[in-house]
């Protein structure tokens, strides 16, 4: 296998580069450098400016508006705004409800909620979890019931990322209680400000209120809002998580995390030498940097799959599982190196302090972003869960 890049792939890589020097705003990588948090109008400020350049969605087909990139053009995307802390693309339209509309919404839905999608008009969440259902998923409660040309919504969500910025919500819904769990759930897409929803927050170990919980009480949907079949549901859902699975890899991350570490190593001092010279820390640092190596090769194998039109099946569990442990490893070593500096993880603490701390270490977000990851190995379906997978696929049973 040839790891090397093509003149055409260093070609796309200085493009890239270019793109985010002249366009990426400064205000935005300051704040993604030093770990404050992005706000809305930061995060469609900065999705606007990719739909500009037609990058907003380099994994959907040309057809669709996307940028219909191969494997390796994502992947050095990926690397290149993590490298120059460009804001994340929030995933929940673009990358999971989109590739599920593309292959099992109707043409009208299609030409309806995609443009929308890449305009920034609609703003989605992921109604899945539910008190009770999380990993046990196919138990969830929440009910539809048809009524003429509507359902009737009644239950609840929670654990629903940006909720509260959120004008649509995608969920699944239970359209038959009397078959196998499985058989009886339904994909519906609901709009947020119909009467009868509530979003609640909930705070978080760093203090941000990143997540909410979302009830509904008889709300009316308009039927139309199914995708695909009524009670194919789980179908359609198990397609997105894949998706979603992959993307919570996170190469990019975890190498722009990796030289952090290495900066804050090379400056803080352990025993009268850079903490980088400490042999103990240096093999960690060194193990952790072969993993991601490892990793982000056989990411690369898993996406160019999937850009060939397949899903990604078990691969993608063993993506979470591995990205995550990685990116948790490089949040650990980042906090023990960053030492005291890594003390105030309270946001109200950290808010626009970081400048003062040593530069270029900006260690005031290490604690911060060491709890907020504590979430990569549960979201996405846990990793125990995806270990379960991979051991069903690969040994049967
Ligand atoms: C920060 C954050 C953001 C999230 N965002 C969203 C979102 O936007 N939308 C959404 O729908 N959901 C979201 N989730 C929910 C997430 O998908 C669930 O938390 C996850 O699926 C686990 O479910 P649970 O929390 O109910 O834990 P449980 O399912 O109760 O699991 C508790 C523990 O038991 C373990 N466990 C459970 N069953 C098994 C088993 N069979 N074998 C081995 N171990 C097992 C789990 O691994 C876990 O450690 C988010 C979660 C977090 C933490």
């Amino acid at each position: 296998m040839d790891l090397s890049y093509s003149d055409e792939e260093k070609a796309f890589r200085e493009e890239v580069r270019t793109f985010l020097k002249e366009k990426l705003p400064k205000e935005l990588s300051d704040k993604v450098r030093g770990g404050d948090e992005l706000g809305k109008a930061d995060i469609e400020r900065w999705h606007a400016i990719l739909n500009e350049q037609g990058w907003l969605a380099p994994n959907w087909p040309k057809k669709f508006g996307g940028a219909e990139w191969n494997a390796v053009q994502r992947h050095i995307f990926e690397e290149e705004a993590a490298a120059h802390h460009a804001p994340r693309i929030v995933p929940f339209g673009l990358s999971m409800l989109a590739p599920v509309l593309q292959k099992f919404g109707s043409k009208e839905q299609q030409d309806y909620w995609l443009p929308r999608i890449l305009s920034g008009e609609d703003w989605w969440c992921q109604g899945y979890s539910e008190p009770g259902a999380g990993s046990d998923l196919a138990s969830l409660k929440t009910t539809a019931v048809r009524d003429g040309d509507h359902y009737i919504v009644n239950g609840q969500k929670t654990w629903t990322t940006l909720g509260q910025h959120a004008n649509m919500i995608f969920c699944l819904v239970r359209t038959d209680k009397d078959v196998k769990q499985q058989e009886g759930i339904s994909f519906l897409l609901i709009d947020m400000n119909t009467p009868g929803i509530e979003v609640r927050p909930i705070i978080l170990l760093d203090g941000s209120a990143e997540v909410n919980e979302v009830f509904f009480n008889d709300v009316k949907v308009p039927a139309e809002n199914l995708v695909g079949e009524e009670n194919k549901g789980w179908t359609y859902a198990k397609y997105l998580l894949t998706h979603e699975r992959t993307n919570i890899a996170g190469v990019g991350f975890s190498q722009a995390g990796l030289t952090a570490v290495k900066r804050i190593a090379k400056a803080e001092m352990a025993g009268g030498k850079p903490l980088i010279q400490n042999p103990h820390f240096a093999a960690r640092l060194a193990q952790v940097e072969i993993d991601l190596q490892a990793m982000s090769t056989t990411n690369l194998r898993i996406i160019s799959k999937a850009a060939a039109g397949t899903a990604p099946g078990v691969e993608s569990s063993m993506l979470k599982v591995k990205g995550t442990i990685i990116r948790q490893e490089i949040n650990d070593l980042a906090r023990r190196a960053a030492g005291a500096y890594a003390m105030p993880f309270a946001s109200e603490a950290i808010e626009g302090s970081n400048a003062g701390l040593p530069d270029p270490l900006a260690a005031g977000p290490v604690a911060a972003q060491y709890f907020n990851n504590r979430k990569l190995s549960i979201f996405g379906g846990s990793n125990e869960i995806q270990r379960g997978i991979i051991a069903k696929v690969t040994m049967g049973g």
